[in-house]
């Protein structure tokens, strides 16, 4: 793979495991925050910080959660010097997610005074009733309010996060929502179905028959998605992600996931590495805007991942830590990784999985570059994968690349467990 054994990783994700409350659809890694176990935390994100810093040179940082920003000022000063002392700050992009109702102008100061520069903001709904119905802690109100207070706090790269197909949410209320939320102007939407996930309790109200699941509507609203946020001058890039160009330009040739550098740095700027063989030609443009960060994992490029639950991917080795904070501090203090396990993925595997995840991507995979990535190439390996899939009608071979059709993105999941091996 693409990977030299002596370069630094040039993506981070740190996973801040606290949420106020559980919302009813999550089962992501998090559980409702206790001041004293929250100072361990920190504590203990410091030591994994030092423990990595010597491989990594972030070209991305992303803070997810949970809630990173139910963090206080103290605890967030506290990592953010941290960061600096290990000269992790300067990202080209540092995002960090937030809740609606843990947002203040003094935070947004702080972190903006390190470099943050991106912020994704959990909307879900517009609607009082369906937020209250997801469990969420904030208020519509509090949506319009703290995205006033990122605004004028300077983020000029601001994510909105939209759910549809929530139970009972009609298909004008779901219209409702998507123009109030393009009216806000944002430069990136997310937006995701509602997924039924084991063990929560928006699941066992299917199970126990509450309410029932309606796919066709939630294909048109994901149809009303698309067709909204393309009027309203977004482009998707993948299934789930629209992005706005930056006003300065209009789109940038980010696909290839972003490279090492060399270990030691031989430049100290934030400029994107780049690499010899990267053929332009072949790098289908994406909006500017886009999520850089996620691009890297949609395009198999290595990252380091911090914090209890975290999945990293550097040097062909897949890892987890502890989905368990207090384990997760207990091993930091007795100064070790908390990691729960180790997963050397062989080539190919890794290469599907690369497929797979490139599909996801309106561009899809130019052949050169998947190539250049994963020293496999598609049109051998995966050629009666994608001609089956040109059979159906979900993707295409464009130019010199594969890529799903509008039809195909529906179906995206199915189409790229193909390609696993
Ligand atoms: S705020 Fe996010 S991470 Fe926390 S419970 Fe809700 S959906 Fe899950």
């Amino acid at each position: 793979m693409q990977e030299l054994s002596s370069a630094r990783v040039r993506s981070l994700y740190i996973h801040v495991p606290f949420c106020a409350q559980k919302c009813e659809y999550c089962a992501f890694y998090s559980e409702a925050s206790s001041g004293e176990l929250v100072n361990r935390y920190v504590a203990a994100l410091v030591r994994e910080l030092e423990l990595v810093a010597e491989d990594l040179k972030p070209k991305t940082i992303f803070f997810g959660g949970g809630t990173p920003s139910l963090l206080n000022l103290r605890q967030w000063e506290t990592i953010l010097r941290a960061m600096e002392r290990l000269n992790l700050l300067g990202a080209e992009e540092f995002t960090i997610e937030s809740n609606p109702a843990t947002v203040s102008a003094d935070k947004c100061k702080l972190l903006r005074d390190f470099g943050v520069n991106r912020v994704s903001m959990g909307v879900q709904s517009l609607d009082e009733k369906l937020l209250d119905r997801l469990g969420r802690i904030h208020s519509r109100a509090m949506v319009f309010k703290s995205f006033d207070i990122l605004r004028r706090a300077g983020f000029d790269n601001v994510n909105l996060d939209l759910m549809f197909a929530i139970p009972t949410q009609t298909m004008e209320i779901w219209r409702e929502t998507l123009n109030e939320a393009m009216a806000m102007q944002s430069e990136h939407l997310s937006s995701y179905e509602v997924i039924y996930e084991d063990d929560t309790p928006l699941f066992q109200q299917l199970q126990a028959g509450e309410f029932a699941v309606d796919e066709e509507l939630a294909c048109t609203m994901y149809e009303e998605l698309i067709a909204t946020a393309t009027r309203a001058g977004f482009r998707q890039y993948e299934i789930a992600n629209f992005a706005r160009a930056a006003k300065s330009g209009a789109l940038s040739p980010i696909h290839p996931p972003i490279l090492p550098v060399t270990h030691p740095p031989i430049q100290q700027s934030n400029t994107p590495s780049s690499h010899p063989s990267t053929n332009p030609a072949t790098s289908c443009s994406i909006p500017s805007l886009a999520c850089k960060h996620n691009v890297n994992y949609w395009r198999g490029g290595s990252y380091h991942g911090l914090g209890p639950s975290a999945t990293g991917y550097v040097r062909g080795v897949r890892t987890k830590n502890w989905a368990n904070t207090q384990l997760y501090c207990e091993q930091l203090e007795q100064g070790r990784r908390a990691i729960e396990s180790r997963e050397e993925l062989s080539p190919l595997r890794r290469a599907g999985e690369i497929a797979a995840f490139g599909l996801r991507m309106n561009a899809g995979w130019p052949f050169e570059e998947f190539q250049r990535v994963t020293q496999f190439d598609l049109r051998c390996d995966w050629e009666s994968e994608m001609r089956q899939l040109v059979e159906r009608g979900w993707a295409r071979f464009a130019g010199d690349g594969f890529q799903l059709t509008h039809q195909g993105l529906r179906f995206a999941d199915a189409a790229a467990e193909m390609f696993l091996r």
